[in-house]
């Protein structure tokens, strides 16, 4: 399925929006995340209790979790500041999940008190949070690590989803489980819940049912083997987005149907067709409705044809340390033809500032607006501050078509403003 990656904004939108607020900043569509937001409710409407945590992480602003929150979603936070923002944005209680790791005991204490549900991430967890908040919740869950390799989807496209559990620092070995499950009811914990995270970015529609059946399987062990009480089971995030023109994008009607296929063939026979789906989306749910928008400030001919623009890899690092692809229009310029070469930098002292390399485009003028595509999510939120640059504002195109500014753009003051002199 061809993917053609227009830009959600126009040249003449964009020329407005800059007079208001000027370059670099994130743009993020309102009308298309809340659209988003409904197809995947929509897609899991068959489990009453389904909701999806938005993973905070990916574009932590309180307009972006607010307007989330009014579609039903709750936060999933992984830190002490994002449980401080959740809060703040008025969302607590069982509308945050907390899936974090290594976690430092002031973030048990406030998720606790928060009312969060909380996910362990490790075995030697269970003491550390009885000592840590003096009672084991009555609803709490664990993140499972199956180990090995994790395969989904057919490979004949290429699309294959692999990932190595063996190797990633997360979770619970399947043994674990059944031990702290155990552990867990003897403290007085009375319903569980089931998470894991196998893989990222997948781009296969089989990779939430593949998983889902994995965790399915080992509910109705762990309820079998030890009669613990599974209210949930969270698919967490990873469903991928089509960065690349030509990419296929993830259909999440098929995905609802394929994990509800597995809830029908392996929880419903089991007696366990009462558990709520949970998902922790963050790229998913933002993804492709942020770009970034820059402007170019100087075009350099040495060994290559290279295009300087205001925005570095400050303001988006994924290109800079996954090679991370990003599509990009020229405002503007969307209908003609790419016959430039050029690699398009940022103004950091690290050659991998480069937002694109041997990218074709249009032929492009100094001023031009330039589109970054997809930064809606692991985008702003990556920043740093690396060679004193500032990280830039967010601005949401609102449903009625105007422009808000939702975080203003760094000063110089606010990079001063930890320093001691
Ligand atoms: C990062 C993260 C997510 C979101 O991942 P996406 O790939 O953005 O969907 C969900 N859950 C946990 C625990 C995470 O760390």
């Amino acid at each position: 399925m061809s993917n053609m990656k227009q830009p959600f904004v126009t040249l003449e939108q964009l020329k407005a929006i800059t007079e208001q607020f000027p370059t670099p900043f994130h743009l993020y569509d309102e009308k298309g995340i809340r659209e988003n937001a409904r197809r995947l409710k929509e897609a899991f409407s068959w489990n009453p209790g389904f909701k999806e945590y938005f993973a905070v992480k990916a574009t932590p602003n309180p307009a972006i979790m607010k307007l989330l929150h009014e579609e039903g979603c709750g936060m999933d936070c992984s830190s002490l500041t994002e449980l401080m923002l959740s809060d703040k944005c008025g969302i607590r209680g069982s509308d945050i999940m907390f899936s974090s790791n290594d976690t430092p005991a002031e973030e048990f204490v406030l998720a606790a008190k928060l009312g969060a549900t909380i996910n362990l991430d490790d075995f030697t967890h269970i003491d550390f949070l009885k000592d840590t908040i003096g009672t084991i919740p009555e609803t709490i869950s664990c993140r499972f690590n199956p180990g090995g390799t994790f395969t989904a989807g057919a490979s004949k496209e290429g699309f294959q989803v692999m990932d190595t559990p063996g190797d990633s620092k997360y979770g619970f070995t399947r043994p674990q489980l059944t031990d702290g499950f155990q552990k867990l009811m003897s403290m007085g914990a009375k319903h569980f819940g089931i998470h894991a995270f196998l893989a990222s970015n997948t781009l296969s529609n089989d990779y939430y049912p593949t998983l889902a059946g994995v965790l399915f399987r080992t509910a109705v062990e762990l309820h079998q083997e030890i009669g613990a009480d599974i209210r949930f089971i969270n698919l967490s995030g990873g469903v991928g987005i089509p960065y690349r023109p030509g990419d296929p994008a993830n259909d999440i009607a098929v995905i609802g149907e394929g994990v509800r296929r597995q809830y029908e063939e392996i929880l419903v026979p089991a007696g366990m067709g009462d558990v709520a789906i949970y998902t922790e989306l963050g790229r998913f749910m933002l993804g492709p409705y942020g770009c970034l928008v820059t402007r170019v400030l100087h075009e350099k001919h040495i060994h290559k044809e290279y295009i300087g623009v205001d925005a570095c890899a400050a303001n988006l690092m994924r290109p800079a340390i996954y090679g991370a692809y990003h599509h990009i229009t020229v405002s503007g310029k969307e209908d003609v033809i790419c016959d430039h070469k050029y690699d398009v930098t940022g103004s950091l002292c690290e050659n991998s500032d480069k937002f694109a390399i041997d990218r074709m485009l249009p032929k492009i003028d100094i001023g031009d607006l330039l589109v970054i595509h997809d930064t809606g999510a692991h985008g702003f939120s990556m920043g740093y501050n690396y060679n004193g640059r500032l990280r830039s504002a967010e601005v949401l195109l609102q449903t009625d078509g105007t422009p808000r500014l939702i975080r203003r753009a760094e000063t110089p003051e606010d990079y001063f403003a930890t320093l001691l002199f």
